[in-house]
């Protein structure tokens, strides 16, 4: 991050504006509607400033050059349409310790204007490091209308009470949940509706404000979350709803960081999972740790790659947890299979082609009793493989054994709905060849004629399409 983003007090002090035309009245529009006490230098001697009787009592017309004019007492300074003297201005705002912006000119700010959405006492501010201003501004947009309109009301309204509350309730956790059971229930809804006399009345009859924090979540709760692939998109809004509410999140090594980026900055995090070559905690100490969390009044999160119950042990957990009485919920994810045919687009089922799939863990693959690979000798099944980078020959023994042809098609594709997503394609025979070729894990297999409909491939080399390689692959062997 360059900019930090900060309110500034407007009460401090003046602002100096400093510019000429429409680009410095534009400006002071913005500054004006925030109600901040200005001083403007128009440099090109146009005092038409289009001002409203109003603004007269803040805003000052400075005659003096700007750049010797006493800047003592102002809290910041603006350039906009000032060409030359917005630089000069810049060196000697900085040299100050002033805050300056020279508007359109990134190297010469101190600070950059975010686009705002402003809801009385509930203000967004939404930047993009002065890097695309209509980004930005999309981005207000979907806030505005993601925000009720009286949203700003709701926080004047606990705002009044909060003192007294902080005086009743010593703990914070159960302060916030005081607050998160006012805003959710009748008496916030009451609020967002324009009725605050009756919302005062509730919330002054609540004679014991600890007792109601209580009764509103009695006790903590586990749920378990899945985090699809890796593109933070493909979260459900459910699951970062959860990610927004927890108080503890326990994740697999698996999730990508910029899934764990949407966990709430104040939020415990434990990595517990393992990852090939490395330990993790061990299933029965993450057991323990979630329903000791749960039991202790925490909203637990327990944070997994993919779906939850798609070779995550999910199951095992719900089991852990009922047997402790812990109150649970099971949010699915999108699991690795689907990303990644999704990512590379090569549809699972297809017509007359494909008629079923199989999702299959190749973690035990060596071991005859844990995969009967006679099952998957129907050509018209797509298979799925998941932990299968190791097991690669493994899995083509098996699938030789099973009847499958060598010239099946299969795709390994690695780091699926991810920036460094890539994929390669062959024939069975060709597996541990294909996994080499996508350098690192994690990766799923598809094995099946489906595979033939695949589309990009990424950062594979080859000009081919999916298509022209598995074709020249069955030439070559006819
Ligand atoms: N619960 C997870 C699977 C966990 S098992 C899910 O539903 O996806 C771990 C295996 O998942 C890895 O060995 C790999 O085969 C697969 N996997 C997980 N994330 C992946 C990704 N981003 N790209 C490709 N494969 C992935």
């Amino acid at each position: 991050m360059r900019f930090l983003p900060v309110f500034l007090d407007l009460k401090a002090g003046p602002v100096v504006l400093i510019g000429a035309g429409e680009l410095l009245r534009a400006k002071l529009r913005v500054l004006a509607a925030a109600g901040a006490r200005i001083r403007v230098h128009a440099i090109d001697g146009n005092h038409d400033l289009g001002l409203g009787a109003d603004d007269a009592a803040r805003i000052d017309i400075a005659a003096a050059d700007p750049l010797t004019a006493d800047l003592s007492g102002v809290i910041a300074v603006v350039c906009a349409g000032a060409g030359d003297v917005g630089v000069a201005m810049s060196v000697r705002a900085k040299a100050l310790g002033l805050p300056v912006n020279v508007m359109d000119d990134l190297e010469h700010s101190s600070f950059i204007f975010p686009a705002i959405v402003d809801r009385g006492d509930v203000v967004v501010a939404v930047g993009t490091g002065g890097t695309s201003p209509v980004v930005a501004r999309r981005v207000r947009e979907k806030i505005e209308a993601l925000l009720p309109a009286r949203i700003g009301e709701l926080a004047e309204f606990i705002g009044g009470f909060r003192k007294s509350i902080n005086e009743r309730i010593a703990e914070f956790p159960l302060r916030r949940r005081f607050w998160e059971r006012v805003i959710d229930g009748p008496i916030g809804a009451s609020v967002l509706a324009g009725r605050k006399g009756e919302a005062d009345a509730a919330l002054k009859a609540i004679a014991d404000p600890s007792a109601f924090a209580r009764a509103g979540k009695p006790e903590g709760a586990v749920a378990l979350v899945g985090a699809g692939p890796g593109d933070p998109d493909l979260l459900t809004i459910k699951a970062l709803r959860a990610l927004q509410d927890a108080d503890i999140v326990f994740h697999d090594e698996l999730v990508s960081p910029e899934i764990l980026d949407r966990i709430r900055r104040d939020t415990t995090r434990v990595a517990v999972g393992r990852r090939v070559g490395k330990p993790g905690i061990g299933q029965d100490a993450i057991n323990k740790r979630m329903i000791e969390a749960a039991q202790s009044g925490q909203r637990v999160v327990r944070l997994k790659g993919g779906d939850p119950f798609v070779f995550g042990r999910g199951g095992e957990e719900v089991e852990a947890l009922r047997a402790a009485g812990v109150a649970y919920s099971i949010i699915p994810g999108i699991t690795a299979g689907l990303g990644g045919a999704a990512d590379f687009e090569v549809p699972l089922t297809y017509r007359h082609e494909a008629t079923r799939i199989t999702f299959l863990t190749a973690h035990k693959a060596r071991d005859a009793e844990v995969v009967d690979w006679s099952t998957l000798n129907d050509s018209r099944m797509t298979v799925v493989v998941y932990m299968g980078m190791t097991a690669a020959p493994a899995i083509r023994a098996g699938l030789f054994a099973a009847g499958r042809s060598p010239e099946t098609p299969v795709g390994v594709f690695a780091r699926v709905t991810r920036p460094d997503a890539q994929g390669a394609i062959g024939t069975l025979r060709d597996l541990p060849e294909l996994v080499r070729r996508t350098h690192g894990g994690p990766a799923i297999l598809i094995i099946g004629d489906v595979v033939r409909h695949a589309g990009s491939l990424r950062r594979e080399t080859s000009e081919k399409t999916p298509k022209q390689i598995i074709s020249d692959l069955l030439d070559a062997a006819e």
